[in-house]
């Protein structure tokens, strides 16, 4: 593939640096959000018929990657954009997608994710939370963890076991949840940061509308695994810009502070070397997903190293500093735990690059 831009995309790009320089600095919530959306900025892959721009995927790439390299907030409905919203839109009704999708964009509906449960992180297939067709709804059962945005969210993505006699993938369903039904009690969890992003969430006899169905009844795996996909495969761009905007800064302070020490520059020169080299990844899972219009697995080489480097550089930052916090990277570290763990844990995203992506052995 070629590396430059095309035409249309310098334009593109160009369009993008003019207008972020007409409007940051900016606040993050919900009013940047409207802002982006109005802008066009929000969905731009999405159809247009649900608030979209029907834009290519390299446009998307582009504008995710001067987002981050501008340092500005993102779009605050991060998991409806990225992961609820592709997911209704390949496999929701017509009914779904008209309901859904529009005010996601807008942020005028926030959603969270409920995968994990205490018993259920790494392994999905073991989630017991109880999803029970009855003849006018489904009645919801039980708790989940670590839900980010849950304690501002509108709808869920939920997934739980329909069928109790059911072993691991079969017998799972996915559903729409109101955030504001009755018998949802959301909990806020502190994370090592002080900040309180993510939250427990607890469904006492919750009733969820028949049409709140995604997939079929029992096939909730097959649908959760095209969020997954999403998760990891169309973040990757964000993330180089976000992780650019990082080496900067950690140039910038290794001038500083050790500009003559070799060791400190020879491992400030390895970290520009490894963001050359996830950015050249990234545009390996552009191609497929401009061939297939679905993220590959190699979304999850990218989702690795990223949250590895991350995690590295902090450190290194902290180094250079003398282990003294200067109030940006104590906090940068702290944050960074988190990398390695949300949406599959390094671990995890090995074995898939093994099995997926190398097509070695499988390993149990
Ligand atoms: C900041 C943050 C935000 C999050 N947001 C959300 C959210 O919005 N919604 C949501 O549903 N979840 C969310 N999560 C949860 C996240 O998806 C889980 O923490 C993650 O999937 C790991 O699950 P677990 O914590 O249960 O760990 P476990 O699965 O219990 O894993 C424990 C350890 O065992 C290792 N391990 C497990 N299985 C294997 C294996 N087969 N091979 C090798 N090693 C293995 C893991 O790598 C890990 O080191 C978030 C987590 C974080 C940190």
């Amino acid at each position: 593939m070629n590396l430059r831009d095309a035409p249309d995309e310098a334009a593109f790009r160009e369009g993008v640096r003019a207008w972020l320089a007409d409007n940051l600095p900016a606040e993050p919530g919900k009013e940047w959000s409207r802002k982006l959306h109005d802008a066009g900025y929000a969905g731009l892959t999405w159809p247009e018929e649900y608030g979209g721009r029907a834009a290519p995927y390299s446009h998307q790439a582009i504008a995710l990657e001067e987002f981050a390299r501008s340092g500005a907030p993102q779009h605050m409905n991060v998991i409806a954009l990225g992961m609820a919203g592709p997911t209704i839109m390949y496999h929701g009704t017509e009914e779904q997608k008209q309901r859904y999708l529009a005010p996601m964009l807008s942020a005028e509906e926030i959603w969270c994710q409920g995968f994990s449960e205490p018993g259920a992180g790494s392994d999905l297939s073991s989630v017991r939370t109880r999803i029970e067709p009855k003849d006018e709804h489904f009645l919801v059962n039980g708790q989940k963890v670590w839900s980010s945005l849950a304690h501002l969210a509108d709808f869920c993505i939920l997934v739980g076991r329909s069928d109790p006699q059911s072993q691991r993938h079969a017998g799972l369903t996915y559903v729409i949840v109101d955030m504001h039904s009755p018998g949802v009690e959301v909990r806020p969890l502190r994370q090592i940061t002080g900040e309180a992003e993510f939250n427990e969430i607890f469904f006492t006899d919750v009733e969820v509308p028949r049409e709140n169905l995604l997939g079929d009844v029992g096939s909730g795996w097959q649908v959760a695994m095209t969020t997954l996909l999403h998760e990891r495969g169309t973040l990757g761009f964000a993330l180089a810009g976000v992780l650019e905007s990082q080496v900067n800064k950690l140039v910038a302070l290794a001038k500083e502070r050790a500009a003559d020490d070799p060791i400190i520059r020879d491992r400030v020169a390895q970290e520009w070397v490894e963001l050359q080299a996830l950015k050249l990844m990234n545009q390996r899972s552009l191609t497929t997903l401009m061939q297939t219009g679905i993220p590959g697995p190699e979304g999850s080489g990218s989702k690795l190293r990223w949250s590895e480097q991350n995690q590295r550089l902090t450190k290194l930052a902290m180094e250079i500093n003398g282990g003294e916090d200067d109030g940006y990277w104590g906090y940068q570290q702290l944050r960074s735990r988190g990398n390695t763990i949300e949406a599959g844990t390094s671990e995890i995203l090995r074995n898939i690059i093994a099995e997926r992506v190398l097509a070695l052995p499988r390993s149990r």
